[in-house]
């Protein structure tokens, strides 16, 4: 390797990572000015680069401006202030810290020995966490319970479901399961369906319930006790109830309360999807949305969303460690060690999918101790306020109309159609939101709600202001006055 870069020199590493991390507060500065939805069409990229890997090696620079001109079109920009698409998906300085030590340490740390750091760090940050949301104790890892990583609240719902799924087949027999019955609703994650899907519940045994209008898109506790009751009697097993804190359409929040009460009366597991809202949860005034988080046997959030700690950080509380343990452990030959036979430590791989796992508790503890709870919550509360705002602006135009009620940073919209031609909001509101995303200037969603084509403007990108609110307005307004003057 004469003359090119070693996999592993401490100079080259300085002097690479100093150009790199320079190339990346340039991209950073320069984000606006960027299409935040890339504008390249599908495989635009194979046009662009040889059909094989190189023989000899290339230099940085070569790469970084391949970087400039044939990667940069074709990201979409998620860390613009203008990116205001499904849910946010936060970086920061202190977690893009925390992210560059753990690429430095680059350990696997799926048992306590192999870096007694990682585990002990990760069960102490989340216990930290789970007292700023104010858990119940019964989550914290001094008790039967504690808190895990994930890669996602995909793999959070399905390790919970898998426990649960487990816990019920010890008591009623294994071959109970095509008598296992979960309950979510309409507007639940897509996640929940997955997860169903490769646990092995059988598909007739989902129930989807309906969460609409009446109910500003939450879950109702009668629906639910019909659900489970017309269960028992078909001879069927109610064993999981999946709610959700923010749902991903509109942010509707379930009542967790009475949730937890019928889990309770029908010895069900209760878990708590809180993936984008339940960063919200941190400040006092919001922290009424999780009441009822007593009754879960599981709760999760995303802090690669909505809490400044760089994707992927998905954050899971159990209130019985043992039964994920239960579901998820291995214990093979090549990994025994005294630490874990003696059964004193916490081993990471059993309360997960993969073996492997990164450090991923270092950027999630520096975003805590470089900002702090006091700023943390501004941070939110900030976003909500902008929400607000733009809510207020859609308020003093009549053509537009706020779709469901707004609790948290996100606000749902549309364009009206004209009076008596509710089936044209279709085809208008769809119309309005390609116009927008492909002016390259802001980015939204969208979703469907009680038939309706509705427009998501999620705010809670870190670096977003009053400023680029009101601009997103504007570029909405002026692609609403287009389209209906029929330009
Ligand atoms: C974003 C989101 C998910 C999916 O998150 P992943 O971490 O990508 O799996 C699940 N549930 C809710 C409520 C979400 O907002």
């Amino acid at each position: 390797m004469e003359g090119s870069l070693k996999p592993m020199d401490a100079e080259q590493l300085r002097e690479n990572a100093h150009k790199m991390v320079d190339f990346i507060a340039d991209y950073y500065k320069s984000i606006e000015s960027f299409p935040v939805l890339s504008q390249v069409k599908p495989g635009y990229l194979r046009e662009l680069l040889p059909d094989s890997a190189p023989n000899q090696p290339e230099s940085l620079q070569d790469v970084l401006d391949d970087i400039r001109q044939k990667i940069i079109p074709g990201v979409t920009h998620w860390q613009s202030p203008n990116f205001f698409a499904y849910y946010p998906s936060n970086s920061s300085t202190a977690g893009f810290l925390g992210e560059m030590l753990s690429a430095a340490f680059n350990i696997v740390g799926f048992s306590w020995v192999t870096s007694p750091a990682a585990t002990e760090l990760e069960v102490i940050v989340l216990d930290w966490l789970a007292k700023i949301l104010k858990l119940p104790n019964q989550f914290l890892s001094s008790g039967r319970g504690g808190g895990v990583i994930q890669g996602t609240a995909s793999e959070a719902v399905l390790v919970v479901l898998l426990a649960a799924r487990d816990k019920f087949l010890r008591k009623h027999g294994k071959r109970s399961l095509e008598n296992l019955v979960v309950y979510a609703s309409d507007q639940t994650h897509s996640a929940m369906q997955k997860a169903c899907q490769i646990a092995g519940i059988y598909p007739e045994n989902l129930r989807v319930l309906k969460a609409g209008y009446s109910s500003n898109y939450a879950l109702t506790p009668e629906v639910v006790s019909e659900a489970i009751s017309n269960d028992f009697s078909a001879g069927l097993i109610p064993f999981f109830l999946c709610a959700t804190v923010g749902t991903t359409s509109s942010a509707a929040v379930d009542p967790l309360f009475e949730l937890g009460k019928i889990c309770k009366a029908n010895d069900m597991w209760l878990h708590i999807d809180a993936a984008y809202a339940g960063s919200a949860c941190i400040c006092p005034e919001y922290r009424h949305c999780i009441d009822g988080v007593e009754e879960a046997d599981s709760f999760g959030m995303n802090a690669h969303k909505w809490f400044l700690t760089n994707f992927d950080c998905s954050v899971l509380w159990v209130k019985e460690r043992s039964a994920l343990i239960q579901s998820l452990s291995t214990n093979p030959e090549f990994l025994k060690n005294k630490a874990s036979q003696e059964n004193t430590v916490v081993d990471f791989k059993d309360w997960q999918i993969p073996l492997g796992r990164r450090f991923r508790s270092l950027k999630l503890w520096m975003v805590l101790r470089l900002y702090g709870l006091e700023n943390l919550q501004s941070y939110i509360r900030n976003h909500i306020k902008l929400a607000q705002q733009f809510e207020e602006l859609i308020g003093y135009d009549s053509r537009f109309e706020v779709v469901a009620p707004r609790t948290f940073s996100l606000v749902c919209f549309r364009l009206l159609p004209p009076p008596n031609h509710e089936d044209e909001g279709y085809k208008l509101n769809y119309s309005l939101l390609d116009a927008v995303n492909s002016s390259g200037e802001l980015f939204l969603s969208h979703t469907v709600l009680s038939g309706k084509f509705v427009l998501r403007m999620a705010v809670g990108a870190p670096l977003t202001e009053e400023r680029h609110i009101k601009a997103a307005w504007k570029v909405l307004q002026d692609k609403a006055t287009d389209l209906l003057s029929g330009n």
